[in-house]
């Protein structure tokens, strides 16, 4: 075994593979297993507990027993365990990353970068735990004061997504603690090794038992109803698929959950004829490509004025040549492997239904073969108005590229989807970007930027994007719920 192989076997094995319920590790009750496997070489890197829905009742048990202590500890103690954990999350750096890497595919600068992200989660909501206040004042009329108080909502379900293992989990833990509730994680199957090993840090931090519970499960459907339909929880976290997240808000809708519903995006980038080209190039590379394509605000759509289309589209394409595709283990690679063989053939059809309408294939285009669940980087051009993978979200290294001629007929086609999560919009007129920002509808835009996830503002979308925000000044209001009293006039 060469000394990178020893290093995972080593790490793998320090990573917990029970289920974390009421800070005890243990089977799922019935002793089911599933394989967590590695998507560059479809190898098998371990086996972990598979839960029950009695599991997951047993979980949402020991939020239930944990949150009278933890909703009255004081903010100052939540923030410090907060904080214990951010600095834990920056010293196991390394291990994080290469775990996520391991299971999830994703080169490991993007990794490294992940686990900056996520980390600033548990910073930033260690900041905002000592900030949640209410108010206090006179009626209009002068007859009595009202007082308004803001509380934990009570027990949690959160739901994360496979592609940023660390930072999804983060982004939901981090402000549910904040604001004194407890919660029930439950991690995507195909990645649930870096919950698990988060879960050890956030025991280290201090996080008392109970207060997060880690239930990993292939059966996912059953497990989530009888967490869902537990009349002892009160909100649910989120953040997935629109088809997922609409059939778990109709389940939320009979326990009247409090919901933040992160979901899936059809991002627009649009270059204008004034944009600086070169920073277009470097945002589209960015807004495309990172995570392989496998991200809710990855630019979906381009579109591009045609007096500039052709050349953004050679220099697009150069670049792209250039990638490197491979383990994300090895130094250089940009393009890691998809999450699974599915995700390859899905891409793959996209591909094929804009080559058949007439689309222009510049590079990439087919899977690749070996083991792997690769799929290279690929450039089409001319793509034709209907084409699926202009309507579909790509969620791979995929970027389609059609032309307009005015800042009408931009606005309107990137509005023309039922998303609205992110747009990104490259142009060097103030006027024209300030139109932009007014005229798209999206809960995020960004304006000669090609990313613009942060810790600190409110991310989430419009229409079938979601619904509340995760992250910045809003993220812990998702958490807590508001009471009003109103008190006699103390002076009658
Ligand atoms: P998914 O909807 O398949 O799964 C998300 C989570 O839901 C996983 O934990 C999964 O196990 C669970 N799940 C699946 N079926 C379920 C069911 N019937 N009942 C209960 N839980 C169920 O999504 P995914 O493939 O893991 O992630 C990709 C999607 O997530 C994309 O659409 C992407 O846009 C979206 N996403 C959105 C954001 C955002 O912030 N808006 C961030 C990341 C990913």
């Amino acid at each position: 075994m060469g000394q990178e192989q020893e290093q995972e076997r080593a790490l793998l094995e320090r990573v917990p593979s029970g289920l974390f319920i009421g800070g005890k590790w243990r089977e799922a009750a019935d002793g089911g297993t599933f394989a967590v496997h590695d998507p560059a070489t479809g190898a098998v890197l371990t086996q972990v507990a598979s839960a029950t829905a009695d599991d997951g009742r047993a979980a949402l048990d020991a939020a239930c027993d944990a949150f009278p202590a933890w909703s009255t500890t004081p903010a100052r103690e939540r923030a410090e365990t907060l904080r214990r954990a951010f600095d834990l999350v920056q010293e196991r750096a390394d291990d994080l990353a290469l775990l996520m890497t391991l299971e999830m595919g994703k080169p490991l600068a993007e990794s490294r970068a992940e686990v900056t992200y996520g980390s600033e989660f548990l910073r930033w909501f260690s900041e905002e735990a000592a900030r949640v206040q209410g108010r206090y004042g006179p009626t209009p009329e002068g007859t009595g004061r009202m007082i308004v108080t803001r509380h934990p909502v009570g027990p949690c379900y959160l739901v994360t997504p496979w592609n940023f293992p660390l930072a999804m989990a983060t982004r939901k833990i981090a402000p549910a603690l904040a604001a004194g509730c407890t919660v029930v994680v439950k991690p995507a199957s195909a990645t649930p090794l870096t919950t698990l090993l988060l879960a050890t840090i956030l025991e280290e931090a201090g996080v008392p038992a109970g207060v997060v519970n880690v239930i990993t499960t292939r059966q996912t459907g059953p497990v989530s109803e009888a967490v869902l339909t537990d009349p002892r929880l009160r909100k649910l976290s989120f953040t997935g698929s629109t088809a997922v997240g609409q059939s778990l808000l109709r389940q939320a809708a009979d326990g009247v959950l409090r919901t933040s519903m992160e979901l899936g995006g059809n991002a627009p980038f649009i270059v204008f004829d004034d944009a600086d080209l070169d920073a277009a190039v470097e945002g589209a590379l960015a807004a495309k490509f990172r995570n392989t394509g496998q991200a809710c605000t990855a630019a979906n759509r381009f579109l591009v004025h045609s007096s500039v289309a052709d050349d953004f589209a050679r220099r697009v394409t150069e670049r792209v040549e250039a990638f490197c595709t491979g383990r994300g283990t090895e130094e250089g690679v940009v393009i890691g492997p998809l999450i699974d063989d599915d995700a390859v053939e899905r891409v793959h059809a996209l591909v094929e239904d804009a080559v058949a309408r007439g689309a222009v294939l510049r590079t990439g285009g087919a899977p690749l073969d070996g083991p792997g669940s690769f799929y290279p980087a690929t450039i089409l051009t001319d793509v034709a108005p209907g084409s699926d993978v202009l309507r579909e979200e790509i969620f791979g290294p995929v970027l389609a590229i059609s032309t307009f001629d005015d800042e009408d007929e931009a606005v309107r086609r990137a509005n023309d989807t039922p998303h609205g999560l992110v747009a990104y919009v490259y142009t060097r007129s103030l006027t024209r970007g300030q139109r932009m920002i007014e005229r798209l509808e999206s809960g995020m835009v960004g304006v000669n930027a090609g990313v613009v996830s942060n810790a600190a503002a409110p991310f989430g979308g419009w229409k079938y994007s979601g619904l509340g925000r995760e992250g910045g000044a809003e993220g812990i209001d998702e958490y807590l719920q508001t009471k009003y009293t109103l008190t006699g006039d103390p002076f009658a």
